[in-house]
């Protein structure tokens, strides 16, 4: 069987099953290790799945894993965690080192190839810390270009409305109205409940969840490594680090400890309401004395640049709209979907192989570096 058949599954009911099966392979080393499954939201059997073990002897460490927050995303997660159980665990010791994974942080999207909850919430949006810290003005440049981001009728002629999106969205990259999109975007907006990049009225129950998740883990190891799994951003058939700026580090100090190409520092200021930014606050808030690294890895899809962020943009607005309004014609509908699916989880064997060659390089520089694997 080809490593990209072991690895890669088409459902997330599959994917689950592969991962619980991961508990004997980790028991054999954590003997006390626990698989929880945690339902979530209105549709049966949607589960978020932890497997989880202290340190044998003492918690001085722990390597975390997560994947699905963004639904779909979850496909390539699923595959890389994997990965990390078949080949990385005999290089950890469990007398010091803990272990917590979890499969599909957003099972609803997952399930669905949607990137979205069930709420249509962009969960990567919804960790505030402090709601009162949610500045007033933050759906104002939405609401300048809600024409564009939420959904007006039925889908009734992709190619008309692909190149009225596209002049739309491309005239605005010669103006500042480019930037008004571009900021909600990274902002996310907590108005428009059917509009793209919704952070949501009130936490999601995963959002709440995975908080719960990053205070028990800081609170029982001295340090937390922390890997989440994404994809589409960054340099096709590359993994890209997105790291915090609450990481004090420059980015060619990162780039250099561990080996990576690409790096990216994202601020509060650009992006509100990630989960990366609510797991550094928690810790300096209540576990300063707590060593925290955590980071996204992306697995770049459409590559960089305008065109690229073009199709990105237009791909989230077409897919959004299918979703609430529908298409006429079943050919748009396919068009859409398969379009979705080569930003966030393409078929092609080259994009595969590259998620894996690309996960066992970060997770070697990664959890070397860091002192997890020896
Ligand atoms: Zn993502």
């Amino acid at each position: 069987m080809s490593e990209i058949n072991k690895y890669f599954t088409s459902s997330y009911e599959e994917s689950r099953t592969i991962f619980r099966k991961h508990l004997t392979t980790i028991q054999e080393k954590w003997p006390e290790a626990t698989l929880s499954t945690k339902s979530i939201g209105e549709e049966a059997d949607n589960t978020i799945d932890i497997i989880f073990s202290e340190a044998r002897t003492s918690n001085e460490q722990v390597v975390f894993m997560t994947s699905g927050e963004h639904g779909i995303e979850g496909y390539a997660g699923g595959s890389v965690i994997h990965l990390f159980v078949e080949e990385y665990i005999d290089k950890i010791d469990p007398e010091t080192t803990g272990i917590c994974i979890v499969h599909a942080l957003n099972p609803w999207g997952m399930r669905h190839y949607r990137r979205v909850t069930e709420n249509n919430v962009d969960l990567n949006r919804n960790y505030i810390y402090n709601s009162s810290a949610v500045p007033e003005d933050i759906n104002e440049n939405y609401a300048k270009e809600s024409d564009l981001f939420l959904p007006n009728g039925k889908l009734k002629d992709i190619n008309k409305e692909k190149t009225h999106l596209f002049a739309q969205l491309g005239k605005g990259i010669a103006d500042e109205g480019y930037q008004g999109i571009k900021k909600a975007k990274g902002m996310g907006q907590f108005e428009f409940e059917r509009g793209v990049y919704y952070g949501g009225k009130a936490e999601e129950e995963s959002a709440l969840y995975l908080k719960e998740l990053q205070r028990k883990l800081l609170s029982l190891f001295d340090r937390v490594i922390h890997m989440d799994w994404h994809t589409a951003l960054g340099p096709t058939n590359e993994v890209t680090a997105v790291i915090s700026e609450h990481d004090p580090r420059e980015e060619e100090e990162i780039k250099a400890d561990y080996q990576m190409n690409n790096i990216q520092k994202f601020s509060p200021k650009k992006v509100k309401g990630d989960s990366t930014n609510h797991f550094f606050k928690l810790k300096n808030e209540e576990y300063p004395d707590t060593h925290l690294f955590s980071a996204l890895f992306e697995f770049g899809t459409f590559g960089t640049g305008k065109r690229a962020e073009l199709r990105e943009l237009t791909t989230i607005v077409l897919e959004n709209q299918l979703y609430w309004e529908g298409a006429e014609k079943e050919k748009d509908r396919q068009w859409v979907l398969e379009e979705f699916q080569n930003m966030f989880y393409p078929e092609e064997t080259d994009w595969r192989e590259s998620v894996l060659k690309e996960a066992r390089l970060a997770i070697d520089n990664v959890l070397t570096k860091e002192g997890i694997l020896h």
